[in-house]
C-alpha cells in the first residue's frame, strides 16, 4: 500500500482501484507534479482513468488534509503529500526544478517577527526564485 493509501485508508475513505493508482502515483512523486502530470502518470498505469477523475480524486486528497497544493508563479497548481517535516521551496526559473530546503534561521526569524506583531506563528510558505548561479556570470 503506498504512503497516502495508507493515510486514505486512515481518514476512512473508501479506496478504489483509480484512486489507489493515483494515490500511488502521487506517493512516488518527489517533484510537485500538476494535476495534467498526475494523469499522465496515472494514465500510463491505468488507460482507463480520466483527467477529471484525476481533477475529483486530487481534490479530494487535498480537502481531506492528505495533499497540500502549491502556486509556484507559473499559474499551475502543483501538489504534494502532506508531511510531518516542514520545508520550503527554490525554483530554478531557467528549468522549472523545485528544490526543497529548510533552515534553522529562517524559521526562527519567522517566528521572531510574527511574535514582534502580538502573534504565535502555526504556518508559513516561503518560496524562492533563483537562476543558477553560473548562468550570471
Ligand atoms: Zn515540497
Amino acid at each position: 500500500m503506498s504512503r497516502i493509501e495508507r493515510l486514505c485508508v486512515k481518514k476512512g475513505m473508501r479506496m478504489t482501484g483509480q484512486r489507489r493508482t493515483i494515490a500511488r502515483v502521487l506517493s512516488e512523486a518527489h517533484d510537485h507534479p500538476d494535476v495534467e502530470e498526475v494523469y499522465r502518470r496515472a494514465s500510463a498505469a491505468d488507460p482507463h482513468i480520466s483527467i477529471s477523475t484525476v481533477y475529483r480524486t486530487v481534490k479530494l486528497f487535498e480537502d481531506g488534509g492528505i495533499l497540500q497544493k502549491r502556486d509556484f508563479g507559473d499559474g499551475r497548481s502543483r501538489y504534494e503529500a502532506v508531511s510531518d517535516h516542514h520545508h520550503d521551496h527554490l525554483i530554478d526559473l531557467r528549468s522549472g526544478e523545485v528544490i526543497e530546503f529548510r533552515n534553522e534561521d529562517i524559521e526562527k526569524l519567522q517566528r521572531i517577527v510574527a511574535r514582534e506583531l502580538g502573534y504565535r506563528l502555526v504556518d508559513h510558505r516561503l518560496e524562492l526564485f533563483g537562476v543558477p548561479l553560473q548562468e550570471d556570470e
